[in-house]
């Protein structure tokens, strides 16, 4: 039986008042043309054993014979599962009540069992689990891996001050939207080594060295000078 709050009380009042009196198709009894309309077919699931003859072998696998010299047997039973059907006699009002009350019923187990199961998580959850899962592809050590392995800053642009006359690198901060401008050594680029910077958008590994040893000391002050937190060397 399912808890009967106001809400479930007044319902059924309502249903009770809507169907009392009517057969099973809605017709009120004075009125109703057949009288199959009080019959319903319920199904059932039934089991029934069915007798089996097993003729008896000896160990050698001969027939065993009895006394009159005919083959011995027993009589062995197998059970079968069927659905049965039944006709019950029922009025629109026993059927419809009976029906709403499965369903509260129903809906009142499933809700039990979703507080429990919200309880039984809180519960056994501590502050400092994990939030993300800690298989696929995007694991927690995955994670873990691929933020500390970030690079500090991305290179986008080595260009040229015209005031100033001197290269100038441009760079972005990691995870934030900061971009830097940092100063490069007058002298960086040889003749030569600028030919091939602008044709084939190759720099010599010396040069590309002093870019970034002074792109990572720019980032190294702008970040003690903004955040006052220490940046690891
Ligand atoms: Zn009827």
């Amino acid at each position: 039986m399912p808890k009967l709050d106001d809400n479930r009380r007044t319902r059924l009042v309502q249903v009770f008042n809507e169907t009392n009196g009517k057969c099973l198709h809605g017709h009120n009894y004075s009125d109703c043309p057949d009288k199959s309309h009080d019959f319903r077919l319920e199904s059932k699931l039934e089991r029934v054993a069915i007798p089996k003859i097993q003729l008896c072998l000896n160990s050698s696998g001969n027939y065993i014979l009895n006394r009159s010299g005919l083959r011995d047997y027993l009589e062995v039973y197998t059970v079968v599962k069927y659905q049965a059907q039944y006709l019950v006699k029922d009025n629109l009002r026993d059927w419809t009540i009976k029906k709403l009350l499965d369903n509260w019923t129903e809906y009142d187990r499933q809700e039990k069992n979703a507080d429990w199961k919200s309880e039984y998580e809180i519960r056994h959850k501590l502050q400092s689990d994990r939030q993300y899962p800690l298989t696929g592809r995007f694991s927690g050590v995955a994670k873990d891996i691929f933020y500390d392995s970030q690079p500090v800053f991305y290179l986008e642009a080595i260009c040229f001050d015209a005031i100033r006359s001197i290269p100038i690198a441009k760079i972005r901060l990691a995870s934030r939207q900061e971009w830097l401008l940092v100063d490069l050594p007058k002298n960086l680029f040889s003749k030569l080594g600028l030919r091939k910077a602008i044709r084939y958008n190759k720099i010599a590994k010396t040069v590309q060295t002093i870019i970034d040893n002074a792109c990572l000391q720019a980032v190294k002050t702008h970040i003690l000078y903004f955040s006052k937190t220490v940046y690891p060397d």
